[in-house]
């Protein structure tokens, strides 16, 4: 039996009691035997404790987490009350740990697992699942707008500067709330829920919280068959290329090509990039898919060129994930000579935020690529927030300016003073500076008078299929200068999308 026994100074301390009865010299007595217990117990509850709680920050971990749901399911279904679940994800933790190094990205997660803590009740569970992920319980729940209040806290709390290693810096999260019991009834299904919720939050542009809704689970179903999907679609062979030229501004001459990844789905038709690059780089897929991408490319153009098309450089585009593999430059490189197509027919096309994001490694891996030979374009510029600076020091041969400021030409005075800036920098920078999405002839027009080398858009021709970009450059080099209207229903008919 276990008891407390008070100390002669008053204090208290655990026991062990054992009692039974003897017989000593034919009378019969009760002994008992006292342990002061308080180390083992001390023992006990360190391991316990060890056992439910996050080494790294001291919060409860995901068992004990699973244990206070548990419970408190249990009473809010008892007393019809309502709870909510809150998955908290820190954006971009994963850069941050790798720039700052592990020690200083320890140091943010308990950093911010106490500013967690601060924002709570007494009563609420604050738990570090793992990584970067928190999880909350808020029981008792009075309504909807009781937990934004608490989300809105939670984010500025989390968003308020960090100083590391005397490096100030900001940190945001992405939040995903489910309710009980509208948004279900059991543990599993209501961790789900904020999962799912979470990463809406994050797809919704990060540092915001989400509450949960059935579509989310839908998209998030078709996902997830979109991924198991593109598995198999490369060994099926349902990935295409298609091919978009690119023109000089003032001839007209056709004097490259972009090529562009489109997924021919069994169900779903042409499916285009957007909906599965960002899939295939979660994945990890974007590795095989892009040397794939890679070595057609090459392969076309090395069929074009039997044809005797011209040789055309032909670009293709890396992504961030790919770009920062360090095995990059060796793969390409492998692919050329196994093709045949010389360094300098290559362009490849990195996102100007592709570049800013990887810094120093960025501009190394692209001396790399340059010092082999290949032409290197900046794509989407515009987007990412580089400075002029920063430009000047990059190995790049072409800037290409993002179709989101052509769009609105000419006519926003805007966008025409951004554009003209940019071309004038880029010139000034010794790059050859393209615009994509040109669409119509006032563009065209607006963008021969300010002086961009080249442009690249549906005015001209969308992006179609290796044959049909062979026919077009063979109908566009038997037209005489000037026709590009008719050359555009030509392009009209070919962009079959
Ligand atoms: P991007 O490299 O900036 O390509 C330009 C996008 O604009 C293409 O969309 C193209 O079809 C579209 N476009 C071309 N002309 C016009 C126009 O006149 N008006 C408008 N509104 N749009 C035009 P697409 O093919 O859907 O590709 C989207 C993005 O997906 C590409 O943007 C590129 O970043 C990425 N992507 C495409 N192929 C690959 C690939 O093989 N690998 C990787 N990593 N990313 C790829
Ligand atoms: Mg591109
Ligand atoms: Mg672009």
């Amino acid at each position: 039996r276990e008891s407390r026994f008070r100390r002669n100074g008053g204090s208290v301390f655990p026991v062990e009691l054992h009692t039974g009865p003897v017989e000593i010299k034919g009378r019969r007595h009760l002994l008992s035997l006292v342990r002061d217990v308080t180390e083992r117990q001390l023992l006990q509850e360190h391991i316990h404790h060890l056992a439910y709680h996050d080494a790294l920050t001291g919060l409860p971990n995901r068992a004990m987490f699973s244990h206070a749901l548990h419970h408190a399911l249990a009473q809010a279904k008892r007393f019809c009350r309502s709870l909510a679940v809150m998955f908290i994800d820190l954006d971009r933790f994963k850069q941050i740990n790798d720039a700052l190094g592990h020690d200083a990205g320890d140091r943010l997660l308990q950093e911010m697992a106490r500013r967690l803590t601060a924002c709570l009740r007494e009563a609420d569970v604050v738990a570090r699942l793992g990584g970067d992920e928190f999880v909350v319980l808020v029981e008792e729940l009075a309504s909807c707008t009781q937990v934004s209040a608490l989300t809105g806290k939670i984010l500025s709390a989390i968003a308020a500067q960090v100083v590391l290693d005397g490096q100030a810096l900001q940190v945001t999260a992405s939040i995903g709330i489910s309710v009980y019991p509208s948004d279900g009834a059991d543990e599993r299904t209501l961790m789900k829920h904020a999962d799912i919720a979470m990463y809406s939050a994050k797809e919704q542009g990060r540092n915001d919280y989400q509450f949960y809704v059935a579509q989310m689970s839908e998209r998030a179903h078709s996902l997830m068959a979109l991924e198991s999907g593109l598995r198999t679609a490369l060994s099926k062979g349902e990935l295409r290329l298609h091919y978009q030229p690119k023109l000089d501004t003032l001839t007209e001459a056709i004097s490259g090509v972009e090529a562009l990844v489109r997924w021919q789905h069994p169900v779903r038709g042409l499916v285009r990039p957007a909906q599965f690059i960002p899939l295939a780089e979660e994945s990890g897929l974007i590795i095989p898919l892009a040397l794939w991408v890679l070595e057609e490319a090459c392969r076309q153009s090395v069929a074009w060129q039997r044809e005797y098309l011209p040789a055309l450089r032909i670009a293709v585009n890396i992504s961030a994930r790919h770009f920062s593999d360090a095995g990059l430059a060796q793969e390409i490189l492998a692919i050329l000579v196994r093709t045949g197509v010389v360094p300098s027919q290559l362009e490849l096309e990195i996102t100007e935020g592709t570049v800013m994001q990887n810094g120093e490694t960025a501009a190394q891996t692209l001396s790399d690529l340059k010092n082999i030979g290949i032409h290197i374009t900046l794509d989407d510029f515009g987007t990412g927030f580089s400075s002029l600076s920063q430009l000047k020091l990059l190995p790049i041969d072409t800037i290409k300016i993002d179709k989101s400021f052509i769009r609105d030409l000419p006519g926003d005075s805007g966008y025409e003073a951004i554009t003209k800036t940019m071309i004038t920098m880029c010139k000034s920078l010794d790059r050859t500076v393209v615009a994509e999405g040109v669409e119509t002839a006032e563009q065209l027009d607006f963008l021969r008078r300010h002086r961009c080398d080249q442009v690249q858009g549906y005015y001209f021709c969308a992006p179609v299929s290796g044959d049909a970009f062979s026919a077009y450059y063979r109908q566009r080099t038997s037209t005489s200068r000037g026709g590009s209207t008719d050359i555009s229903k030509v392009a009209a008919g070919l962009g079959k999308k």
